[in-house]
């Protein structure tokens, strides 16, 4: 891990009109990192995934990405720079094929080409000519997960990737992300199954009322019982 942050928060806040939803949201993301934000529901983590896409705007604080400022940047230079969200409701092209679909993602450069994606989610490969509208839940957030990958990311957010999905697609995308972040992905993950989290994660942020108050390695968090009880709700 290098010691500079891929990815910097510092005091970032955001508003929804007069909502004043993250209030001072400081964080880091070190390159090859798999980080988690953990929270209730509506503690603002999606407006923090948002936030750094730029989303939504930031409307105080510093956001730096590879060294460089983030704020007032628009989302496609945001995107060019290599963040990419898969947000959660997949926004994948129902219309086109599978393969359309991750084609249209594609970046000549990325590491992640069409085989590679393949390799990845075999079902994928499998489904290659139907619809995105064909797909189940699981396969579809294959797909986004696919398509952010084509697209070269330096860092990839992920929002609920197995949110109502079953057991048995829940173990599969868990063992993809494995794979990803052993590829050398940085990955910042939002998700409400602490399992899951566990599983994949070097390190734990814990997001409530729009801001970080809590921050643990991973061995660190699976022990700690008053913090999951505290902040989850679940010890
Ligand atoms: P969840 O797991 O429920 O999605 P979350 O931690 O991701 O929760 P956010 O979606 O970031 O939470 O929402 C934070 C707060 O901002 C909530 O109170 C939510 O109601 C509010 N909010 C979210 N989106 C908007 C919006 N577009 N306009 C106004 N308020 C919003």
């Amino acid at each position: 891990l290098s010691a500079t942050p891929l990815l910097s928060l510092d005091d970032v806040h955001a508003h929804y009109g007069k909502s004043h939803v993250l209030q001072g949201v400081s964080l880091q993301v070190r390159e090859g990192e798999l980080v988690t934000l953990l929270g209730r529901n509506g503690a603002g983590k999606t407006t923090t995934l948002k936030a750094i896409a730029g989303v939504v705007p930031a409307t105080r604080g510093q956001l730096h990405f590879g060294g460089q400022p983030l704020q007032r940047m628009a989302t496609h230079q945001v995107a060019q720079r290599g963040v990419c969200l898969v947000p959660e409701h997949r926004g994948i092209f129902k219309l086109l094929t599978v393969e359309e679909n991750l084609l249209l993602a594609q970046r000549k450069k990325s590491p992640w080409q069409l085989p590679d994606v393949y390799r990845i989610f075999p079902r994928l490969q499998e489904r290659r000519l139907n619809g995105g509208g064909q797909l189940s839940g699981g396969e579809q957030q294959m797909l986004a997960i696919g398509r952010a990958l084509m697209n070269a990311p330096r860092l990839l957010m992920l929002d609920e990737p197995v949110e109502g999905l079953a057991p048995v697609i829940v173990e599969e995308i868990v063992a993809q992300l494995k794979t990803i972040k052993a590829a050398g992905v940085t990955i910042l993950l939002v998700e409400q199954n602490l399992e899951v989290c566990t599983q994949l994660a070097d390190r734990h942020y814990i997001i409530e009322q729009g801001c970080i108050v809590h921050e643990a390695y991973n061995a660190e968090f699976l022990r700690d019982e008053a913090v999951k009880d505290r902040y989850l709700g679940v010890g």
